[in-house]
């Protein structure tokens, strides 16, 4: 039998939350042993954020390509495009293992000991390590246990994961580009998803039972999504909900008015949203207090037991990689002593559709439900001089200010390329900007960071370029 472990922190789950908790505390010269079931790097390095901003980035070179190879006003001359999915596949893995590889190099480097294998936890201080392929399990024994497993996608009922129906991450390494593709769920990820096979020329449909895409989003950022969506093609059944699927006739459907149709699908991929990663793993005999189906944690990420700490996607929503991440460092930080807190001002939201969406903070109703009286502006990329050299007009943005003392509440943007503007608006917000301080910094000329200048000008009522 292998002898048992001891260290000050036992992490389980090596995604954003866990290795970056597990590095910072190496750091800080914290004894720490992290497990890992699958591969470092977790949902998000393997199958979420990179791999699909991979795959979305080569289906808008592919379209891009198609598009200079009609008449191109650009005055580029191509031949006809064609898309060799196995390759792009090869190139987003290439990504994935150059940055998981990286992700052990960090370890490694921050003294932190790796046991690759699945944690099943024996009480608050003791796991039991299990590697694929059996063998004597390893008992870690520990002062602090951090939880960060993760999420994992919500199934169907009428619609297992399996053959032809595809969770998100059989759609980020297809064998072969189906003729027709059925995407159940106009969130964030059934749309980007969507959106990137239809610009690799496969038939999109996207199902969803609410009566808008983006639904969780203002309505106003989601309407040029819809409007490109609808321009490219893909379409749209909304207030619709999906009873089953077979191969004869695709995925059957009743709308609000209890029709039934079928469309036509070689697959399906549901995208209805994730949940956290709370069983089969021991979890339960730790009676941790929950909240709903996440695992509730203070403002210091502490469960309700003591020693016991929770981050990432198991805590709920947002459930983002750059969430889990700074929660792994204020953990990491506070059992090195040091008086740390998780409260963000802000927590950016990033769509990565055609157009882009960012949400930074509060939106103008969002802060009128919040009683405050606030000022807000809109600037189009229309009027954007950056945005017409990338052909990309399509969308705004917008500030939400106090009408009081002009302190910015929240930033809000569409349009192709924005998400690079969310790191500003965040800084913004969490270092007190008032609308003067972003209207009279000197923009680099020609951005499209201009438009959020332009934008807090034009709340104080001194645009000049509108
Ligand atoms: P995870 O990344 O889920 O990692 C948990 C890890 O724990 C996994 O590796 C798992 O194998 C391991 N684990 C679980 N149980 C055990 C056990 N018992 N023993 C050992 N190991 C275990 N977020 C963004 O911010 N931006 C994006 O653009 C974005 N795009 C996404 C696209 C897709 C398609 C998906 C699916 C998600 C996307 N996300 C995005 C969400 C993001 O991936 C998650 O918010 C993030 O990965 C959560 O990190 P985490 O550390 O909490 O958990």
């Amino acid at each position: 039998t292998q002898k048992d472990i001891t260290t000050t922190l036992l992490v389980i789950g090596g995604g954003p939350g866990g290795y970056v908790a597990a590095i910072r505390a190496g750091q800080l010269g914290i004894p720490t042993v992290l497990v890992e079931g699958a591969q470092p790097g977790g949902t998000c390095l393997n199958i979420g954020c990179i791999p699909s901003k991979a795959l979305i980035h080569a289906a808008q070179e592919f379209e891009r390509a198609l598009e200079q190879a009609g008449d191109s006003p650009l005055g580029i001359r191509v031949q006809q495009p064609q898309i060799d999915i196995a390759k792009t596949v090869r190139w987003k893995d290439g990504i994935v293992s150059r940055l998981t590889g990286g992700v052990g190099g960090l370890l490694r480097k921050a003294g932190v000991r790796v046991l690759k294998g699945w944690a099943h936890i024996e009480d608050g201080k003791t796991v039991r390590v299990q590697a694929d392929g059996g063998g004597e399990p390893q008992r870690v024994r520990c002062e602090h246990l951090l939880l960060a497993t993760g999420s994992e996608p919500v199934a169907l009922p009428s619609m297992p994961f399996g053959g032809a129906i595809w969770s998100s991450t059989d759609a980020l390494s297809p064998e072969a580009l189906p003729r027709s593709l059925v995407v159940v769920g106009a969130g964030y990820i059934g749309l980007e998803l969507g959106i990137a096979y239809r610009k690799l020329g496969v038939e999109v449909t996207v199902v969803e039972a609410a009566q808008r895409v983006l639904p969780s989003y203002d309505e106003e950022l989601t309407q040029p999504v819809l409007e490109s969506l609808k321009k490219s093609g893909v379409v749209l059944h909304l207030g619709c909900s999906v009873l089953g699927w077979d191969a004869a006739e695709g995925v059957h459907v009743r709308n609000a008015q209890a029709d039934e149709f079928a469309l036509p699908a070689e697959r399906v991929l549901v995208a209805v949203g994730r949940r956290p990663r709370t069983s089969g793993f021991g979890l339960e005999s730790l009676q941790l207090d929950m909240a709903g189906r996440h695992v509730a944690i203070d403002a210091h990420c502490r469960t309700s037991m003591r020693n016991v700490w929770a981050i990432g996607d198991l805590t709920g929503e947002p459930m983002l990689a750059h969430r889990a991440m700074a929660q792994g460092t204020v953990v990491a930080e506070q059992i090195a002593g040091q008086n740390r807190r998780f409260e963000p001002s802000v927590i950016p939201a990033v769509c990565f559709t055609d157009p882009e969406v960012v949400v930074v903070g509060k939106t103008p109703a969002e802060a009128r439900a919040a009683g405050l009286d606030c000022i807000d502006a809109a600037f189009p990329l229309a009027a954007n001089g950056r945005a017409m050299t990338l052909q990309a007009t399509g969308g705004f943005v917008r500030v939400v200010a106090r009408r009081d003392n002009h302190l910015i509440l929240g930033w809000q943007a569409v349009g192709r390329g924005v998400a690079e503007l969310s790191a500003a608006f965040g800084q913004s917000i969490e270092m007190g900007a008032r609308l003067e301080d972003v209207a009279h910094t000197i923009h680099a000329h020609p951005t499209l960071g201009e438009a959020a200048q332009e934008a807090a000008l034009r709340a104080l009522g001194q645009a000049l370029h509108i």
